[in-house]
């Protein structure tokens, strides 16, 4: 049985407009012999009425009030309502389609509600389904738990849905449709000349993904990775073919290569760094540190050891917390907030002289002061202050060719 997994973000089942885009892309696929699954996310953006951010906005605080597992039945609804929606347009174009919440896909998480974990699926009944011919909608982003409650996956989960199911079926392939070009070598809201990579591996992207490039859920891509299924990231608005990403070199064969020591650039905000000093006689200041931000779940990145002192980074919301526990250990902390950490990623990096030194370059020209660096075989990392996040991502794009 060929199967195909098609998933469809928020834009691209917004309006009706939308929604018939993604009927012909899945016409098109079913019509080329494929067995379709559709995973669709909540329809809309933040003011959209069933976006998940609004469905939040229901109740004050934007849901703070709200206990975890209540808290996942109201987001739920957003993608139980598009597969509700899809399944009557597609039946409405002659289409037999059946909508399915997670849990009835046979998505099983464990009880960590808000971000919840697979454990496995079941895809018997998707599979009856397939077999009588039928386009099976799944609500992306939820699944059950042991006991039988709703579930949610992490915000921008779909993806997750997408591949696990993939992976659990077998598919061929798996789609994730959006609303840019494929992956692109940075975020277009902030580098608008910004190009779509036409291939990428598992471990560029994933990287990528968890440094902060929403395009794709980070544990989707491993997912995809683990079980060897090529995905590609397209537009649902254009007939561009989008991002392979594959480790397999004759699945790509036909699309450019682009021979680049950088591949992309990402990036995170809202990041607060923390310099604490060593005290002269107090040998274990390193351990008092980290385990205090272990004790109270806050986690920590960036993180530089020397005998004279820790600097690391929390984000943002975790800094005020933060810094009140080391006061109490007895410690002087210095606290910088607002700062963002970019990441230079490329596979092709690897032993290349000189990315560093371009990287220094870039930001000196535009008088940026790098407050911290690290680096790995194929990622460096920068943090500036969020006021020079612009302006560093675009200097950096640039100094790269990634335009090109
Ligand atoms: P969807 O609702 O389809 O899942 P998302 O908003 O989750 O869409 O992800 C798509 C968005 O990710 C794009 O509109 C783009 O602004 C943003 N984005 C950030 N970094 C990148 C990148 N490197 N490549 C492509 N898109 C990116
Ligand atoms: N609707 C969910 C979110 O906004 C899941 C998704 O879009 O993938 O996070
Ligand atoms: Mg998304």
């Amino acid at each position: 049985m060929r199967i195909l997994v098609q998933k469809f973000g928020g834009t691209s089942v917004s309006s009706p407009e939308a929604r018939e885009r993604v009927i012909q892309h899945i016409v098109r696929e079913r019509g080329d012999g494929y067995n379709i699954v559709v995973v669709v996310s909540a329809m809309g953006r933040k003011g959209d009425p069933y976006a998940t951010d609004t469905l939040l906005g229901l109740v004050r605080g934007d849901g703070d009030h709200l206990p975890p597992r209540e808290r996942d039945m109201l987001l739920g609804c957003g993608e139980i309502i598009a597969s509700a929606v899809l399944c009557g347009m597609l039946n409405a174009s002659g289409v037999p389609s059946v909508a399915l919440t997670g849990g009835s896909a046979g998505i099983m998480t464990d009880e960590g509600f808000g971000s919840a974990r697979i454990k496995r699926v079941n895809p018997d009944s998707i599979i009856a389904h397939l077999c009588r011919g039928t386009v099976v909608v799944v609500a992306g982003f939820q699944g059950i738990s042991p006991h039988g409650d709703l579930t949610t996956l992490g915000r921008g989960g779909s993806d997750t849905t997408a591949t696990a199911l993939g992976a659990a079926l077998g598919a061929e392939m798996v789609d994730i449709y959006t609303d840019v070009n494929g992956i692109l070598t940075a975020d277009p809201r902030i580098v608008t000349d910004a190009k779509p990579l036409p291939v990428v591996s598992y471990a560029e992207i994933c990287n990528m993904a968890r440094q902060g490039a929403k395009v794709i859920h980070p544990r989707a891509v491993e997912i995809a990775q683990q079980a060897r299924i090529p995905v590609r990231v397209r537009s649902t608005f254009t007939e561009d073919k989008g991002t392979l990403v594959t480790d397999d070199l004759a699945l790509a064969s036909g699309r450019p290569v682009r021979d680049k020591p950088v591949t992309g650039i990402a990036h995170v905000s809202g990041i607060s760094q923390i310099a604490v000093k060593a005290i002269e006689g107090r040998s274990d200041m390193q351990l008092q540190v980290f385990q205090t931000m272990a004790r109270h779940h806050i986690s920590v990145d960036f993180i530089n050891v020397t005998p004279s002192g820790a600097l690391y980074t929390v984000f943002d919301k975790d800094a005020e917390i933060a810094d009140r526990l080391l006061r109490e250990a007895g410690f002087a902390p210095v606290l910088v907030p607002g700062c963002a950490k970019i990441s230079v990623i490329g596979g092709g990096m690897n032993g290349q002289p000189g990315v560093m030194a371009r990287i220094v370059e870039a930001l000196t020209e535009q008088g940026i002061s790098i407050m911290q660096s690290a680096d790995s075989n194929t990622t460096i990392w920068v943090l500036v202050r969020e006021s020079d996040m612009v302006v560093a991502l675009r200097a950096l794009h640039a100094k790269f060719d990634l335009h090109i």
